[in-house]
């Protein structure tokens, strides 16, 4: 296909790589966040039946009515979903793609998938917060604490959808509850870092050859899609292409210098890789 042949060659020619993820990309790792599916049912099947709730999503913003609850419910999405996860052919195909070029991440998936594939962590930009991390709730003080190591014995713990009362983890300044890290929610100081990362990096890359590779970002999406879209527009340079499932949205103004890739991201990803690798032999 001569179109991946360009992507190929401008992914080549790069200084740079910035890529936006959002939902599609989870959803093509198995991960779906909205939906009552199978693996919803599977997985979580008791606590729609007893909560009444109707997808991860609403479990994540769920009023448990208590703390034991609340982290069954957490460490079992957790253990299921980012525990053990090393990297899917998606990440090793985004591998790689990027293959020696600086890059950046920007997501609003709270898995950890990129930095649990091996992708660094300070070139990652979670912006809706991470489940790696939890926070004090009240927002009493500014760090983050690892949950990755809490989670297997607080799932293994789980009993009729309640962990053990000495598993939950308690604020350490305030005896308060604790939340998964959401800027949304309360930003703390590791926030504002990554986010001025972020922007050194496009600070850095201004003006040079920037390829931006969107994953399975909603065609309305606001929080990443939209700057995205608008950094393809400013800089004379960049190359934005776009990966989506019949959502495929590219405004004229930046047309030609845009592709748009319509499909399975999986198997969209493997050609790409495929072109960059022809291109490296
Ligand atoms: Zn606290």
């Amino acid at each position: 296909m001569e179109e991946y042949k360009e992507i190929a060659d401008k992914i080549k020619q790069a200084d740079a790589i910035l890529i936006g993820a959002s939902n599609g990309f989870s959803i093509s790792e198995g991960l779906h966040i909205f939906a009552d599916d199978t693996a919803f049912e599977e997985i979580f099947g008791d606590f729609k039946r007893k909560y009444g709730i109707c997808n991860i999503l609403t479990g994540l913003f769920f009023n448990w009515p208590s703390q034991k609850i609340k982290w069954a419910f957490l460490s079992r999405l957790i253990a299921h979903y980012s525990i053990g996860y090393t990297g899917s052919s998606n990440t090793e195909a985004l591998k790689t793609i990027v293959h020696d070029k600086p890059y950046f991440f920007v997501t609003s998936n709270g898995e950890n998938h990129f930095e649990l594939a091996g992708f660094s962590p300070d070139r990652i930009w979670e912006i809706e917060g991470s489940w790696k991390e939890m926070q004090c709730e009240r927002g009493c003080h500014d760090t983050l604490y690892l949950l990755f190591p809490l989670i297997p014995n607080m799932a293994a713990s789980e009993k009729d959808m309640k962990i053990l009362s000495e598993l939950v983890p308690r604020c350490p300044k305030c005896g308060g509850p604790m939340s998964i890290h959401s800027p949304q929610r309360h930003a703390v100081a590791a926030d504002m870092k990554i986010q001025k990362r972020f922007q050194d990096f496009i600070q850095k890359y201004h003006e040079k050859r920037i390829v931006i590779l969107e994953l399975g970002i909603g065609w309305k999406n606001q929080l990443i899609k939209a700057p995205l879209m608008r950094l393809a527009k400013q800089e004379p340079y960049a190359a934005y292409i776009t990966l989506n499932k019949g959502e495929i949205y590219i405004p004229n103004e930046i047309a030609a210098k845009s592709y748009g890739l319509d499909g399975d991201m999986t198997e969209i990803l493997e050609r790409l890789k495929q072109a960059v690798e022809e291109k490296n032999t």
